[in-house]
């Protein structure tokens, strides 16, 4: 199914608006979304698409809706301040001890909510030869540089070729110990994940790819298989989801999401607070929504089912961990999982 089909199979359910718009005038405005912002599935998330749901999880990621046109005050075109920290092309360094390498601007599939939304497209290039060779030098010469994390776009859309020539190079960078791929590819293109692309990835260094899974139903056999190659092959993963309303935002969902992910062998890493890109508000929860849904999760789940939930705060600050919290501020006292309260004794003596 096309994006054109899937779109059009989703409207001709999706009740209309109140305001008494009809069908062209939606057409319109979806028409003006996809020259803003970069729109495109792949067949294995057409297939994922039930379009039968006009609230259906997957659809509401990937097909555009009106409301991305309505950007609000808060939002902000370089949500988490890539722009800040960038020395070279292609290189983000806000961490001391680690980079993203951004070596692509296109990927597979155009989230809704993608927190680069204003970078990321078809056709939008990736680092020339030159570009890439400045940013392997800078890397280089900045030995406290541990780790190197793939991102993009979505690396994986790159040919195992150019992938595994990349990879060479970082690791015979020798303070370069860990690199790290954000991928959307398993999911949503996973027959990409060839026996030649894994190879790409191996060296001699210690490689992790982080997935980006949002809904339960996107862990589907394929995938799972594409996952099981990189886990195979001596390549651990973790995952990293986005908080979305309407997607992820209930207990049952998000708790089925991280339990698919274990089953699979991948650890949650992260559940990211929806960045403030613009033209996301609708699939954005507040903070608070948030945190009582980490304490659900926490509640009822497996301790390898709970990820950090973290924010990445505008102005290119970095990530920090947005709780709940337990303990209270002067630590004699501390919840359980059940939400009572025990209280915790002062240290006596001295330290
Ligand atoms: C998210 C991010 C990282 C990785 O952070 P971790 O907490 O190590 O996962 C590194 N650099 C930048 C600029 C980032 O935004
Ligand atoms: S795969 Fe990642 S970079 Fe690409 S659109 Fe989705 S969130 Fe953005």
């Amino acid at each position: 199914m096309t994006v054109a089909k899937a779109m059009q199979r989703i409207m001709a359910r999706a009740p209309m608006r109140s305001n008494g718009f009809g069908k062209n005038d939606r057409l319109a405005a979806l028409r003006r979304v996809a020259s803003r912002y970069a729109v495109a599935i792949t067949p294995a998330v057409a297939e994922m698409i039930d379009a039968s749901d006009p609230h259906d999880p997957i659809a509401r990621q990937f097909l555009p809706d009106a409301r991305e046109l309505e950007a609000r005050p808060e939002e902000n075109a370089d949500p988490i301040g890539d722009d800040v920290h960038s020395p070279v092309d292609g290189v983000v360094h806000r961490y001391p001890d680690r980079v993203l390498l951004k070596l692509v601007n296109a990927c597979a599939v155009y989230c809704r909510f993608c927190f680069r939304r204003e970078m990321v497209g078809p056709g939008r290039g990736g680092l020339s030869p030159s570009a890439l060779r400045a940013a392997l030098d800078y890397i280089a010469h900045n030995p406290q540089i541990w780790e190197v994390i793939l991102t993009g776009g979505d690396p994986l859309v790159l040919s195992p070729r150019r992938l595994k020539d990349v990879v060479a190079r970082l690791a015979a960078i020798d303070h370069v110990k860990i690199i790290r791929v954000h991928t959307r590819v398993p999911v949503v293109a996973p027959e990409r994940v060839s026996p030649a692309l894994v190879r790409a990835l191996r060296t001699d260094k210690a490689t992790f790819v982080v997935l980006h899974a949002n809904h339960p139903r996107e862990l589907t056999s394929e995938a799972r298989i594409a996952c099981a190659r990189f886990i195979d092959a001596g390549i651990p993963m973790l995952a990293q989801s986005v908080l979305l309303r309407g997607v992820n935002d209930d207990v049952e969902t998000l708790g089925a999401l991280m339990r698919a992910l274990v089953e699979c062998r991948i650890k949650p890493y992260y559940l990211h607070h929806a960045d403030l890109a613009p033209g996301t508000a609708h699939l954005r929860t507040t903070i608070a929504e948030g945190q009582a849904l980490m304490r659900a999760l926490h509640g009822r789940y497996s301790g390898l089912c709970q990820p950090a939930y973290v924010l990445d705060i505008p102005g290119g600050f970095g990530k920090s961990p947005i709780g709940p919290n337990y303990l209270s501020a002067d630590c004699s006292e501390i919840e359980d999982f059940r939400g009572r309260r025990h209280s915790y004794p002062p240290r006596s003596g001295e330290p």
